[in-house]
């Protein structure tokens, strides 16, 4: 079997999702930017195991185990690095190749990808020769400087018809090799070819990788009867659906900053990026794409569209937000003062003011409420009925349950919409959409309505809606078990916790990066009963083992769930009573011993755990001797596994003794 090419390893490396790979084997969840699961080489009680997606690798903190994803298969299944490489290249429908032709086939893509780059070097070359200068004043009249050209290798095509392509014939380039590569065309009726690209200033377009793999191509005039941008044609090594413009330059301060925005144009993009706002980036003259949402969402999760004001609204720009909510991405969506694009805005007013405006940007949700508004939408019962469902459509793209929970909350209650016609809207819709993708989730029971909240005047055109939405729920009601309607549910207090539970995590949420070591070498999540406190236990676990450390400012910054948000703002201000407490009223008295509060809670927690698993593995034990479906050989195999068990436990118990002494 002939050996695979360095380049062609390297781009299944850089294409393969690391936490989709491990997630076949590992359930992972996910803990800020990085995942965590229980290590598959060693016998894991608590998540040792953590995946970087941003750095595609893996590593565990008990075991040590770590590595890319080619490792992981390697030593998850015993394959061959090989093996690994073709399994992955593979499921990315990336070709490796294999025979003769094919080795062909990736010489010739491999030749396009010079000529390209040669066509760039040629291009930026000439924009410094005499015969750039109008293209040279072109660019300083946009405001670049000379660092942001070479930053995005701009250059110009000489207004001439053979230049290039004599160039790169000379370096040994055949014609047909640089028509595959776009670079130049055939003429029409008669022999011989000539330049694509004549008398423009030129925009380098890179791959994630940065190697330049096609143009566009802009007019120094305003002349109409040119097309404003030509770009590249779509080629072996140029799919204008798969490539995002300045993403080459913003990547890694889109995983910094863990944002990314979206403009329109190229020049849109290099004008922030001089400015400082780095993390700007273009689709290439196209709609968004399910490719360009992947691509995004392997650097951050967060999106901004920014849009010239005329163009908000329009079809093609709601038909992108919503492939990016199909992705999981959030999106926000900015918007500009008339007549301004990012380009004119960033050079009139400046950075700050931009950034000032990409903070108040705005959620898909308020964006779409808000147009919906003004046009008038919600004030005739009939349009407002369309309005309703074409936001909740727009919810039911986003695949985390939760998420669509609070945005219909938060719709519900900026508009004062009844949550439970929105629930029964959005029950709808998923219906209808998970019919693509079935998944199969138990029957919950349906809930009990609370009383409809909307204003008086409303009541009739809600009414009307909300019959024709019950007619067609009852069949989906079943996939939604987890939109319970949060009017329904009471704040959780400290009274109904556990008390050595609460206690204990009162102290971790210090963030002593000491005792939470001490903490988590003597239990676990599971040893704790009740199901918020067990819940935020394994939070901060996961993000410990992350990042070695843990801050409770993190998680406020964190969706989750309701009951959880409960439990960690109750910690929050009950942090910030008791540091109060302490200064104002006695700066004589000493901090507490959260060592000790943390022993005595630990203790606590851990005894109980172990008096419960103590009488499980008793009624196990019991339940083995008169089973007798059991061979009498599978019977003792059991017995040995619990009493080993009964052993580790007596082994904790001992260390528990020690400690409750210490
Ligand atoms: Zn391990």
């Amino acid at each position: 079997m002939s050996s695979i090419p360095n380049e062609i390893v390297e781009r299944v490396r850089l294409e393969a999702n690391i936490v989709d790979v491990i997630s076949d084997y590992v359930r992972l969840r996910r803990t800020g930017k990085n995942w965590t699961g229980l290590c598959p080489f060693h016998d894991d009680k608590r998540p040792s195991f953590a995946v970087e997606p941003v750095r595609g690798i893996y590593k565990c903190f008990s075991c040590g185990k770590g590595g890319n994803v080619f490792t992981f298969l390697t030593e998850k299944n015993g394959w061959t690095f090989p093996e690994s490489v073709r399994h992955l290249a593979a499921q990315l429908g990336i070709e490796i190749p294999e025979d003769h032709a094919d080795r062909e086939q990736y010489t010739e893509n491999e030749r396009l990808a010079a000529a390209i780059r040669e066509a760039a070097r040629f291009y930026y070359s000439t924009l410094r020769s005499d015969s750039g200068l109008p293209a040279q004043a072109y660019f300083k009249g946009r405001g670049f400087t000379d660092e942001t050209i070479l930053r995005f290798g701009l250059g110009y095509a000489p207004d001439e018809w053979e230049t290039l392509l004599k160039r790169l014939t000379e370096q040994g380039f055949t014609n047909q090799e640089l028509e595959k590569a776009g670079l130049i065309l055939k003429r029409e009726g008669r022999a011989g070819w000539y330049d694509r690209f004549r008398g423009r200033t030129m925009f380098p377009i890179f791959g994630a990788t940065g190697r330049v793999i096609g143009f566009g191509a802009r007019r120094m005039n305003e002349d109409p009867n040119q097309p404003k941008y030509i770009n590249t044609p779509e080629t072996p090594i140029y799919q204008k659906s798969r490539v995002l413009y300045g993403l080459f330059q913003a990547k890694d301060s889109i995983r910094k900053r863990e944002l990314a925005l979206f403009v329109e144009g190229y020049a849109d993009v290099i004008s922030l990026h001089q400015a400082g706002v780095d993390i700007a980036i273009a689709t290439c003259g196209t709609a968004m794409t399910p490719d360009h949402a992947e691509l995004i969402r392997r650097y951050t999760n967060r999106v901004v569209l920014i849009f010239d004001s005329d163009r908000a609204g329009e079809a093609a720009t709601e038909r992108g937000i919503d492939v990016l909510l199909r992705h999981g991405l959030d999106v926000s969506v900015m918007r500009l003062p008339n007549g301004e694009d990012p380009d004119t805005f960033i050079q009139k007013f400046g950075a700050k003011e931009f950034e000032q405006r990409v903070a108040a940007s705005v959620s898909f949700l308020e964006f779409r409420a808000r147009s919906m508004k003004i046009a008038g939408d919600f004030d005739a019962p009939e349009r407002k009925a369309d309005a309703i469902r074409s936001i909740v459509g727009a919810i039911a793209l986003i695949p985390d349950t939760l998420k669509r929970e609070l945005y219909v909350q938060k719709l519900a209650a900026d508009y004062h919409l009844p949550e439970t016609l929105l629930t029964q809207e959005l029950a709808r819709a998923v219906g209808t959409q998970s019919t693509r993708r079935p998944r199969q989730l138990p029957a919950a029971p349906q809930p009990a309505l609370p009383a409809d909240p909307a204003p008086a005047d409303a009541a009739q055109e809600d009414g009307a809606l909300q019959t024709a939405a019950v007619a067609t729920v009852p069949q989906q009601q079943a996939l939604l078990p987890d939109l319970q309607p949060s009017v329904l549910r009471k704040p959780i207090t400290p009274a109904e916790l556990p008390p050595e539970e609460f206690g204990l995590l009162k102290v971790l949420v210090r963030g002593d990066q000491q005792l939470l070591e001490h903490v988590f070498a003597h239990i676990d999540p599971d040893d704790f009963t009740h199901h918020v406190t067990r819940e935020l236990v394994g939070l901060i676990l996961a993000h410990y083992v992350n990042q070695r450390s843990f801050v409770l400012d993190d998680l406020l910054m964190e969706e989750m769930n309701p009951e959880l948000r409960d439990l960690v703002t109750l910690l929050a201000i009950e942090r910030e009573t008791i540091s109060t407490h302490w200064s104002r009223w006695d700066p004589e008295l000493r901090e507490p011993n959260y060592w000790k509060i943390a022993r005595d809670c630990l203790v606590r927690i851990a005894k109980a755990s172990e008096r419960r698993q103590f009488q499980t593995i008793q009624e196990e034990l019991l339940k083995l001797d008169s089973d007798q479906t059991l061979a009498e050989e599978e019977r003792e195999e059991k017995k040995r596994a619990y009493f080993q068990r009964i052993r580790e436990l007596n082994d904790w118990h001992r260390n528990l003794s020690a400690l409750q002494e210490g």
